[in-house]
């Protein structure tokens, strides 16, 4: 693999390694759209899942009006209501890849 040449999907990767990034953080970060970040999330989540030396992490999605968390919601992109106060002012869920220590030295 090239490391100067990162494909976005790669970059997304290094960026949420050990931190956690909204879609919209990413996009300003990577200077691309938040829905080519939204596009890319699901795959992301499918490879990371596939290696078992990392985990997929997401902080979930909170309704800033009264509070609720979407903890059992599975998609990747932001709800668009709140089911408890229908609300929609909603956090962006953040994600981030975790080294799982007992496998790697980092
Ligand atoms: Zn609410």
């Amino acid at each position: 693999m090239r490391d100067d040449q990162l494909t976005i999907r790669q970059q997304i990767m290094q960026q949420i390694t050990g931190m956690l990034y909204s879609a919209r953080e990413l996009s300003v970060e990577l200077g691309i759209s938040q829905s080519q970040v939204d596009g890319h999330m699901p795959h992301i989540l499918r490879s990371v899942s596939r290696d078992s030396s990392r985990l997929f992490v997401m902080e979930s999605s909170r309704c800033y009006e009264c509070d609720y968390e979407f903890l059992t919601r599975t998609r990747l992109t932001r709800p668009s209501r709140c089911p408890q106060c229908r609300g929609k002012k909603i956090s962006n869920p953040r994600y981030k890849i975790e080294w799982r220590e007992w496998k790697t030295k980092r």
